[in-house]
């Protein structure tokens, strides 16, 4: 289930220019009615309910379901950001609540120097090496042994899971 706007808490960011969760969105899918100054998404398939959003919005007014593997459906999962961490409120169907706590990044923002350490010659495009290995890394310890297919006809695993 794609971000959903809780309109009697989103403030439209008090009129800025870009709102906060039209400038995190890495979809740009976050959109502001000029009329009612109220966000949503506009394209809910696209969204991949990667919570960026739901953590920046400073009102708490963006809900997304949350992911199965920490919560099973019917749960919630509230995000509240201070200055040097997340708290997350889980909400179980039954009732039951969990909270934890996790810190957030330190690195100033626009510090990050994504292109150091790139090697001056770009080299050949094609040798998929990563722009930042002149050469590809070898592994020291060989495992010079062979490895024994005990089964190599999968239909039988198919057909009984046990063998
Ligand atoms: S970030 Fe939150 S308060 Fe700001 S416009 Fe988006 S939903 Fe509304
Ligand atoms: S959850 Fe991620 S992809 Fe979906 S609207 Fe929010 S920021 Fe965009």
């Amino acid at each position: 289930m794609p971000t959903f706007v809780l309109p009697d808490k989103c403030d439209g960011c008090k009129g800025g220019e870009k709102t906060a969760c039209m400038y995190i969105c890495p979809n740009d899918l976050m959109i502001l009615d000029p009329e009612t100054m109220l966000a949503y998404n506009q394209e809910p398939d696209a969204c991949w309910e990667c919570y960026s959003c739901v953590k920046i919005c400073p009102q708490g007014a963006i809900e997304a379901r949350p992911y199965a593997d920490f919560a099973p459906m019917g749960g919630t999962s509230i995000p509240m950001r201070s200055g040097g961490d997340i708290m997350w409120t889980i909400q179980f169907r039954n009732g039951n609540i969990q909270r934890f706590k996790f810190p957030i990044r330190t690195t100033e923002e626009g510090t990050i120097k994504p292109y150091e350490g790139k090697a001056d010659d770009p080299g050949d495009i094609n040798d998929e090496k990563l722009f930042n290995m002149t050469e590809w890394p070898m592994p020291k310890n060989v495992i010079n042994k062979k490895v024994e297919v005990k089964n190599p006809d999968y239909t039988e695993v198919w057909k009984n899971p046990a063998v």
